[in-house]
């Protein structure tokens, strides 16, 4: 089992590269984002619940989320492993992962951590809103927010990974396929 965490703050890249990653190394990749936008858009209980949450900038609480990504893992038990993007990204949703795979067995191999400077992120997200459709895009304060959101709860995610010896950084800037590059070499060296 190859269960990766792909980590960054908004606008890193995580889900451009998550694709190539899952394709490259026969993958199940797992958003909590793109698990949330779906239920948004099939108005679903959850995704009512997510949204008054995400259209903020804030996180959804860890109880949702963490149940919910428990019952994708479970969904798929044929994975071969897993790309978590998104996802933990608070200390508790870190620690309830490792104690979920824990008691499966199998553990996180590795947090891929893409580094990108806080203009850049906010030139990326400022360009996607054109496409996205997103709401938590559109607006400058609502970015900015999410960029708060993640230096305050989720960057202690990486800290929790290098305890265990398990953070590996890689540059975010550059082009799609250098980073791509970046992130193979890092896998195979754990692989
Ligand atoms: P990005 O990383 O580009 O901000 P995502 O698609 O990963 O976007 O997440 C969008 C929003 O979904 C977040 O701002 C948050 O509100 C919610 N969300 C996604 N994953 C989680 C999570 N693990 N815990 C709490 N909220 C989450």
């Amino acid at each position: 089992m190859l269960h990766i965490i792909l980590f960054g703050p908004p606008g890193a890249g995580k889900g451009t590269q998550a694709e190539f990653l899952q394709r490259e190394y026969d993958l199940v990749h797992l958003s909590t984002g793109d698990i949330f936008r779906y239920n948004i858009k099939n108005n679903t209980e959850l995704g009512v619940k997510a949204k008054a949450f995400m259209d903020q900038g804030k996180l959804v609480p860890d109880e949702l989320t963490i149940a919910l990504l428990e019952s994708e893992v479970k969904k798929n038990p044929a994975a071969r492993g897993f790309i978590f993007d998104g996802f933990p990204r608070t200390a508790a949703q870190a620690e309830a992962l490792d104690s979920f795979l824990h008691a499966r067995g199998q553990e996180i191999k590795a947090l891929l951590s893409l580094e990108v400077p806080e203009d850049e992120l906010k030139q990326r997200l400022a360009e996607r809103a054109k496409t996205s459709g997103r709401a938590d895009d559109a607006d400058p304060a609502i970015i900015q927010n999410r960029i708060q959101v993640y230096r305050n709860e989720t960057e202690p995610v990486k800290a929790h990974y290098q305890d265990k010896g398990k953070l590996i950084g890689i540059d975010g800037v550059g082009s799609i396929s250098d980073i791509t590059k970046r992130l193979f070499d890092a896998v195979n060296r754990i692989k």
